[in-house]
């Protein structure tokens, strides 16, 4: 454990861990609802939609490892089993059970809004207290903010698809 690097936290570390590994939670769950939803989508603007969401299931997992590699260095243990993530996540899990493009985005973005508003209470909980844990959470939420204007923007360019021109 990097006990001088722990020590210079001024917050209760314990605290913190928790908060993190909610996090790691709602990362994991991120990873497989893009990843599922990107394997069942259908609809207009399917392949350009694909993309993004396999992009998108690769950039929550890395957020999943710099998550749990400062969770370890702070002497916490990463949440161990997949049975606690939805016990402790913060933003919850939707299944794509209606494969509709529209729906997959909506809910998508639902997702990521949630990212920002857990992710933004972290920056304001460690701006004080972490310096090195605000560093990790900012690069996390600036893609967070990106994800949410990249599915913005899809479901954008499929509403004006599918509106009839005059
Ligand atoms: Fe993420
Ligand atoms: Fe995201
Ligand atoms: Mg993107």
């Amino acid at each position: 454990m990097a006990e001088i690097g722990r020590s210079i936290v001024k917050m209760d570390v314990d605290k913190l861990i928790d908060l993190l590994n909610k996090a790691l939670a709602d990362e994991w769950l991120a990873y497989y609802q893009y990843w599922i939803g990107a394997k069942v989508v259908k609809g207009p603007m399917k392949d350009a939609v694909t993309s993004e969401l396999q992009l998108h299931a690769t950039e929550e997992l890395t957020h999943a490892v710099l998550l749990a590699d400062r969770i370890i260095q702070l002497g916490g243990i990463p949440v161990l089993s997949p049975d606690e993530w939805s016990k402790i996540t913060n933003c919850g899990y939707d299944a794509p059970s209606d494969p509709y493009v529209e729906v997959i985005l909506d809910q998508n973005i639902k997702g990521e809004q949630c990212a920002i508003r857990t992710y933004s209470k972290l920056l304001d909980v460690t701006h004080e207290a972490d310096p090195v844990t605000y560093n990790i959470v900012l690069q996390i939420i600036t893609d967070e903010v990106e994800h949410e204007e990249d599915l913005a923007a899809l479901k954008e360019d499929l509403e004006m698809m599918l509106i009839k021109r005059k």
